[in-house]
């Protein structure tokens, strides 16, 4: 078994702690690791170092820290498969999903190595007589991020690279429950010849992150995670005076309208719904059937009961298992709720096993109709293989169901009609909205753009947003007296 290090001030180095978090399996909950609970003097010592390094950070050419990025990408690439392999033997992920994870983190760091020019300021000239006016942007010092267990490459990497990029130093407190990705990724950003202490890993939970929120040697924090700890972060963060942005939990609808391509539907949301096990930001977790496209719920079961969980290196796995027991116990017991409540259980993914590994946790393919808004699988993020069908008459009706939700990170409408579809786009209050395409994530030269509920800040992850988020504008106004060069030619002329 493993104890995983730390990464402070360019080494890896093992933890003093006494208190160590396993890390399992979820296929088998074996202990393939321990992660440590960072030590107060450890914490010190890497926000220290963080601050320390910086100085010299912030002076390094624009294009040479781009180049550590180009680097960077490149050797993510070489080490794709492997680092997908890691990924997977931690969270159970399947592994066309783990190199999916790798992937879509590889694009923010391709993003990255295009700073120089994302972080042009913008300029006036005269703004009054000889008088320019021109702003540059600036890195802001340690930033910090803490992430969740369910993307541990691609979440990281949303942040890291983007904030090292603009300049700073990063603290990165990835989830204690699969911290091996992570620390590949680490080592990797050293191999591509980043400076030591530009990036430092902490592991840990609420204590280390709490040092991290109420240091005034932290200028941001970026978090990845469920809501109560999203809110808790914003609240606490910006309470210290740091910029924060804060991704949380959602609940993701997907609205199919009777002209939909019923092929596409169906299949768009037995992949959008079950794939990682459902365990997904942007999972479609609610259909929502209008009129007569109700009739193809019965197809949705059919499609959603081939589905089979199982190993991460079985091919014909449809998803992997649940990230801890203690998760899976809650999925089912919401299934159980569920059922209480009046939903009909059409297909029931409790008591699921997977042949040879009898000590996972598998939830099987869940799929509800006739759920309410009351009702607590409405009302909870699951995050499990679990779909809820709701039934409304009109798009004016499932616009209304949507626009209630607290949630606001992803939605997506099928239909053949452009009208339906620009008018969803135009009226539903959510930050990321597919047409016809189920999980609308965004490519990194956009941004992340979660709303309402799902996301508690002002400046979103990658793209643009990012480069805003990690630096500060400085904007200087100048007067050079176009006379005062003429003297000063004439001097020089004088002076040869
Ligand atoms: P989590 O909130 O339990 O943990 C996230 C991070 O916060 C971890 O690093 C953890 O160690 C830390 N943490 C946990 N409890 C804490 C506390 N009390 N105080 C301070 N820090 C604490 O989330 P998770 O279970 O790892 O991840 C799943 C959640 O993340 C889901 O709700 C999912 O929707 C959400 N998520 C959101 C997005 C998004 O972009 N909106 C993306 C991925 C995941």
């Amino acid at each position: 078994m493993k104890n995983v290090p730390l990464y402070i001030a360019g080494e890896f180095v093992e933890s003093q702690t006494d208190q160590w978090i396993d890390v399992t399996d979820p296929a088998t909950n074996e202990v393939i690791a321990r992660a440590p609970c960072t030590t107060d003097a450890e914490m010190r010592r890497a926000i220290d170092n963080a601050g320390e390094v910086f100085k010299a950070w912030r002076e390094t050419p624009v294009s040479e820290r781009a180049r550590v990025m180009m680097r960077y990408q490149a050797l993510l690439k070489e080490h794709h498969d492997e680092i997908a392999e890691i990924l997977s033997s931690e969270t159970g992920k399947t592994f066309e999903d783990a190199k999916g994870d790798v992937w879509r983190g590889i694009e923010v760091v391709e993003h990255a190595a295009n700073i120089p020019s994302l972080m042009m300021g913008e300029t006036v000239e005269n703004v009054a007589r000889e008088v320019d006016t021109y702003s540059y942007t600036q890195p802001l010092g340690v930033c910090a991020g803490i992430t969740p267990f369910n993307f541990p490459a691609m979440i990281p990497l949303w942040m890291f690279p983007m904030a090292i990029a603009c300049g700073n130093t990063f603290i990165l407190k990835p989830s204690e429950q699969d911290p091996l990705t992570p620390m590949k990724l680490a080592e990797l950003f050293e191999q591509a010849g980043a400076p030591r202490g530009v990036l430092q890993v902490v592991h840990g939970g609420k204590e280390q992150v709490d040092i991290l929120l109420t240091d005034p040697a932290i200028k941001a924090v970026s978090f990845v995670g469920s809501v109560p700890v999203g809110r808790y972060i914003y609240e606490t963060g910006t309470r210290n005076m740091k910029r924060v942005q804060s991704f949380a939990g959602a609940k993701n609808h997907m609205v199919v309208l009777p002209d939909a391509n019923k092929d596409q539907v169906v299949k768009a949301l037995v992949g959008a719904s079950v794939g990682a096990a459902g365990q997904r930001c942007m999972a479609i977790s609610v259909a929502v059937f209008v009129g007569e496209a109700q009739e193809w719920i019965p197809e949705v079961r059919d499609a959603l009961a081939a589905a089979k969980p199982g190993a991460w290196n079985d091919k014909s796995a449809s998803y992997g298992p649940i990230i801890s027991q203690k998760a899976k116990e809650r999925v089912e017991s919401l299934i159980t709720r569920g059922e209480e409540e009046g939903a009909n259980l059409l297909l029931d993914g409790r008591n699921c096993t997977v042949d040879g590994l009898p000590d996972g946790n598998w939830v099987g393919p869940t799929l509800f109709s006739g759920v309410k808004t009351d009702m607590d699988i409405y009302k909870e993020e699951i995050f499990g293989p679990v779909l809820s069908c709701m039934e409304v008459d009109t798009l004016a009706d499932a616009i209304a169901l949507v626009n209630d939700s607290p949630y606001g990170n992803g939605t997506s409408i099928f239909t053949s009609s452009g009208g339906a579809a620009r008018r969803y786009q135009h009226e539903i209050e959510v930050g990321q909205v597919g047409i016809n395409v189920p999980i609308p994530v965004p490519l990194p030269f956009f941004s992340f753009t979660g709303w309402k509920g799902s996301f508690y800040g002002d400046q979103h992850a990658y793209g643009k947003q990012a480069v805003k988020f990690y630096t500060e504008t400085k904007t200087i106004t100048a007067r050079w007296f176009s006379s005062d060069a003429v003297a000063e030619t004439n001097f020089s002329i004088r002076m040869r």
